[in-house]
């Protein structure tokens, strides 16, 4: 802020969690490098991004965690979830099997780490409107039971991709302060 005064850091760790395919890692690369792979078969193995955003004037990292695939064996490690603030918990609205998948996520995330993790409830790949089998109301009825936030993306077409990581971070922000 200018004034010589020590400005005030804020880390927020925050994990991508869902069935495989779903999108979560080109999510991720589309929100921190505007990147998106047509054929990513394997995630490459980064740990985490982190991403500055600035909310009400302070600036704010994100630091989000990527599975790098070990959901594939179901063996996410309760370290992926250490200290974890948020969630986005997504499944892919083409695929019905990965939102009937959404509760054992929760209840995985609840295992791991602490109930008050700010969770967002994430139907990806919106582009595919002709391949759709979850419809809008049934992801925005299930985050209501849930107490979740909930926004449909696309990483292939960016929509809401920012907005759905930015919600979670302004919540966060808005609980700590
Ligand atoms: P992850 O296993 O959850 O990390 O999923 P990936 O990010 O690796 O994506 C799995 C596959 O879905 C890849 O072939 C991606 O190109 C594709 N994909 C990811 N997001 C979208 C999207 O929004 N729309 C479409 N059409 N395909 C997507
Ligand atoms: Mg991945």
């Amino acid at each position: 802020d200018g004034d010589g005064e020590q400005s005030q850091d804020y880390l927020f760790k925050i994990v991508l969690i869902g069935d495989s395919s779903v999108g979560k890692s080109n999510l991720l690369a589309r929100f921190a490098r505007n990147e998106f792979y047509p054929n990513s078969k394997s995630t490459i193995g980064v740990e985490f991004q982190t991403q500055k955003l600035v909310i009400d004037g302070k600036e704010i990292k994100a630091q989000i965690w990527d599975t790098a695939g070990q959901e594939r064996f179901r063996a996410v490690t309760s370290a992926y979830y250490r200290g974890a603030v948020g969630a986005l918990l997504v499944y892919d609205i083409s695929r019905r099997q990965t939102f009937d998948s959404v509760g054992r996520w929760l209840n995985e995330l609840h295992t791991h780490s602490d109930m008050n993790v700010v969770t967002i409830l994430v139907g990806n790949k919106t582009d595919l409107k002709h391949a759709r089998e979850v419809s809008t109301a049934e992801g925005q009825a299930l985050a209501e039971a849930q107490g979740l936030f909930f926004m449909e993306t696309s990483a292939l077409d960016s929509s809401n991709v920012a907005a759905a990581f930015q919600t979670v971070v302004k919540e966060i922000y808005s609980i700590l302060s």
